[in-house]
């Protein structure tokens, strides 16, 4: 089933009785020639892009809860491509062009807007970290301007300018940062994989991971054994637990992110903004509710909901920059679980276990490098060799500390990134 204006005016006069579910449901089969282990936003990228352009099909990923229902569905939908150090601008910069071209290569509408992302400075120090940001961005070809207070006020009259603490000097704009909704992305890769020949099979988590002389030979599930010729482990906050299965201890701390959402109100924000001088970042989805969030809470943690203190840090913060959203009410909270490195960049390396592949590492910026990932993920687990735009995230920087990006410039303690 495409999906098309004709399908839908056909669909709409004919009572809607044409529809077909986006996947099938199959039972797994006893053995794969790959086998992606996590149906989140990167496993179903993954195997898409290993069908699509390495028209490899007899692929199952296996989820253990349902499609959709890991961060790819918990987080604050941002988009953006700017970044700073070598390594990483290269990799947002490619996924930020995949993105643009999505909803006509899945043949799904996953909402993806544009809107611009505004990256607030308030001191004169912040302004040139800024500005030295911006033109790492245009040397990568993407787009950056720097704003200054009157710039800013004409794209968000309503922020408190005169913040007698934290005044705004002015922003980082960055038009082809925005949005896109993220159950859509996940429901539009799963469709588009299933589509190609990808068995999607859910309520089946990964136990064990076989290993035979050094070779990966298949996994263990609830659901039964199956035999596989290559393994991709692509679990996000479980990373450091499923690795565990092979023996391996990664670089990961896994830390829960909150976020929140108000009653749906009238549009008012139109734009993605960020705080430069506490952690807050906010945009309105298309329902009209505000989404917003802020740090992670400061310990390592499983749970998939967070704390009062950094409720509260984040209401602060959010006072402090708009007082307006004060009058708000906020609808509900959530938590996700974020797989932290040492230097907030991800991983997608091979592992010492031939066959057994590693992508993770994303920290709370993982949405946006969906396709990106995918696309990295599914070159080197097809070739063997790693993509050019992610020949940054070896897993071995850790052990060798050669090739580290720290963007956040904050040492290597993992909640701090
Ligand atoms: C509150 C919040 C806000 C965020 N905001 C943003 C943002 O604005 N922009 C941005 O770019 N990023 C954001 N992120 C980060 C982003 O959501 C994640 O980095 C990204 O979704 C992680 O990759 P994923 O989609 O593959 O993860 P997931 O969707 O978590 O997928 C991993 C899957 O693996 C499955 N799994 C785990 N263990 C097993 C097992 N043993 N067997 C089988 N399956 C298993 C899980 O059930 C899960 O479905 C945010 C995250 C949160 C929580």
């Amino acid at each position: 089933m495409r999906f098309s204006g004709l399908k839908i005016l056909k669909e709409g006069l004919t009572g809607n009785r044409g529809w077909t579910p986006h996947w099938r449901d199959p039972d797994p089969k006893a053995e794969y020639d790959i086998i992606v282990i996590g149906g989140g936003g990167h496993g179903l990228s993954t195997a898409y892009y290993l069908a699509r352009d390495h028209g490899l099909t007899n692929i199952a990923v296996l989820e253990k809860g349902y499609i959709g229902g890991g961060n790819v569905g918990r987080n604050t939908t941002i988009v953006r491509a700017n970044y700073f150090l070598p390594g990483n601008s290269e990799f947002y910069s490619h996924s930020l062009k995949l993105w643009e071209g999505l909803e006509e290569d899945l043949n799904y509408n996953v909402m993806h807007s544009q809107r611009g992302l505004i990256n607030l400075f308030h001191s004169d120090g912040q302004r040139d970290a800024f500005a030295r940001r911006g033109n790492a961005m245009i040397n990568q070809g993407d787009d950056a301007i720097l704003l200054d207070r009157d710039g800013v006020r004409a794209h968000l009259p309503y922020l408190d300018f005169e913040n007698a603490r934290f005044p705004i000097y002015g922003g980082l704009y960055h038009p082809r940062g925005g949005t896109a909704r993220h159950d859509a992305v996940a429901w539009g890769y799963a469709r588009a994989a299933d589509r190609r020949g990808v068995d999607l099979i859910q309520n089946c988590e990964v136990t064990g991971i076989d290993i035979e002389n050094g070779k990966v030979t298949g996994v263990r599930t609830t659901r039964g054994a199956i035999r596989a010729r290559k393994v991709g482990i692509v679990v996000a906050g479980r990373s450091g637990q499923v690795a565990a299965m092979a023996g391996m201890r990664l670089p990961i701390e896994s830390h829960v992110l909150q976020a929140f959402v108000t009653e749906g109100l009238k549009p008012v924000i139109d734009h993605v903004v960020s705080f430069g001088m506490g952690h807050f970042y906010i945009s309105q989805s298309d329902k009209g509710g505000l989404v917003f969030g802020g740090d992670l809470d400061f310990y390592a943690s499983y749970a998939a909901r967070g704390n009062l203190p950094m409720v509260e840090h984040v209401m602060e913060a959010g006072m402090t920059l708009m007082p307006m959203i004060g009058k708000a009410k906020v609808l509900r909270s959530w938590g996700g679980i974020m797989d932290m490195t040492p230097d907030g960049s991800p991983i997608i390396d091979k592992t010492d276990v031939a066959g057994l592949y590693l992508n993770c590492g994303w920290c709370y910026g993982g949405f946006k490098a969906v396709p990106g990932s995918g696309n990295c993920f599914a070159h080197l687990m097809a070739t063997d060799r790693c993509h050019g735009a992610a020949t940054g995230f070896r897993l071995d920087r850790f052990r060798t500390g050669r090739g580290l990006m720290d963007e956040e410039g904050t040492g290597s303690q993992h909640n701090l990134h």
